[in-house]
């Protein structure tokens, strides 16, 4: 469990080749260690840096989440709260599968736990995407499926900065199968859900579908690759 995702470091081989290589692909292993002992923000983290994420370059799902809370700050471990609970039965998946990092990769926008705000904590710390983001999502060649999770999620990956959650998670369809907007599993959602019965009418059936054939490796949606990296804006859209 959490194997690949917190083992400890191997000689960087793969870095060696890619100071002498500049086509070389990025040694993953030796970038999660540089991620682990990032400080960018550490002013603004009021527990310290500690980066909670799963990664390994063979996984087929990745789940696109918010940043991780005061629990998961001090378990380390990814998730380990209800809100995993909740995440991993919309899912239909269990806890072995869900911290199998060949399959499952967790990577949520600001790594660290940003401390308590007046609703809940705070967002993600700004400066982690732009830091890390595109090299950590770099490494997973194999995606069938991104899970994304919460608004700074979908500003990222959906480009949609303007949509609340709820007309986001509602329009799933418009990304289908290569990525499927989610709200937050938190228990602070109860009343969302409530509000939104065909969320767990019509997505989440869907969600279990697509998430037992992304396991799989079956049905691979030709759209993967370039949906990877952060969304473009409106504007860079009209532009490019
Ligand atoms: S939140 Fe991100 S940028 Fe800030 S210290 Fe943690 S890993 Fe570094």
């Amino acid at each position: 469990m959490h194997a690949t995702a917190l083992r400890a470091p191997r000689p960087a081989d793969a870095a060696v080749a890619a100071a002498t290589d500049p086509t070389a692909p990025e040694d993953w292993q030796a970038l999660l260690r540089e991620v682990r002992a990032c400080t960018l923000c550490a002013a603004h983290l009021p527990l310290g840096p500690r980066p909670v994420l799963q990664l390994h370059p063979q996984a087929r799902i990745l789940i696109a989440s918010q940043a991780p809370g005061r629990k998961v700050h001090e378990s380390g471990v990814p998730f380990d709260d209800a809100s995993g609970d909740r995440l991993r039965d919309w899912m239909g998946i269990t806890r072995e599968q869900f911290y199998d990092a060949r399959r499952i990769a967790i990577v949520p926008m600001g790594l660290c736990y940003p401390g308590p705000g007046p609703h809940g904590d705070l967002p993600p710390r700004p400066e982690c995407a732009p830091k890390w983001r595109e090299r950590l999502l770099g490494q997973l060649k194999n995606l069938e499926l991104t899970l994304v999770i919460g608004q700074y999620a979908h500003a990222w990956h959906l480009g949609e900065r303007r949509v609340s959650v709820t007309d986001a998670v509602r329009g799933w369809r418009d990304h289908w199968p290569a990525l499927l907007p989610l709200p937050h599993p938190s228990g602070r959602n109860n009343i969302w859900l409530r509000r939104n019965p065909w969320f767990e009418a019509e997505l989440l059936p869907a969600l279990r579908r697509r998430v037992a054939q992304a396991l799989a490796g079956r049905d691979r949606p030709r759209r993967r690759a370039g949906r990877i990296a952060r969304a473009p804006s409106p504007g860079e859209r009209r532009h490019g």
